[in-house]
């Protein structure tokens, strides 16, 4: 497997600035920020979707996502961020290797939510849930 971008800055054969590195798991800015300190959290692990990642390396990540997350927080001095994944490229993804965005968020800041993805959906409130689908959907899906 070609080595991605991502595998190529965690080997160091291309430049980033890390703000952690851990055994299964590295966290380094964003070139392209949305806000200041917008960071990547990346699985050392080459997968292109988290559900291909060992699950050693999908435990790791977490803690990995969580520890980032306080760190921007305290730095920042705010309490929120957007964690964003895009878990392949229909969804979004360019790179194809996991990585977490970590984007800091504050009140007024301009970023949008979840609902700005899907702006042709109707937004909450504007139509009633739909209880009997979901529950039949759900019924589906259900894990055992
Ligand atoms: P995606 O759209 O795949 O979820 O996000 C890919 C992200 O990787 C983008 O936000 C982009 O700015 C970032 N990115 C792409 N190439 C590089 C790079 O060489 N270095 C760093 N630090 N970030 C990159």
């Amino acid at each position: 497997m070609e080595p991605s971008i991502f595998s190529k800055i965690i080997t160091g054969s291309i430049p980033a600035s890390f703000i952690a590195r851990r055994d299964l798991w590295v966290a380094f800015l964003d070139i392209n920020p949305r806000a200041e300190g917008h960071t990547l959290v990346v699985p050392v692990e080459q997968k292109q979707r988290i559900r291909d990642l060992s699950t050693e390396s999908q435990r790791s990540l977490i803690e990995g996502v969580s520890e980032v997350s306080s760190k921007l927080c305290s730095h920042f001095n705010i309490e929120d961020c957007s964690i964003v994944v895009h878990d392949g490229p229909a969804a979004g993804q360019e790179i194809p290797h996991v990585h977490i965005h970590i984007i800091p968020r504050s009140k007024g800041d301009g970023g949008k939510s979840l609902l700005a993805m899907f702006p042709d959906v109707p937004n909450p409130g504007v139509i009633e849930p739909n209880f009997s689908e979901l529950a039949e959907l759900a019924k589906t899906l259900y894990l055992d």
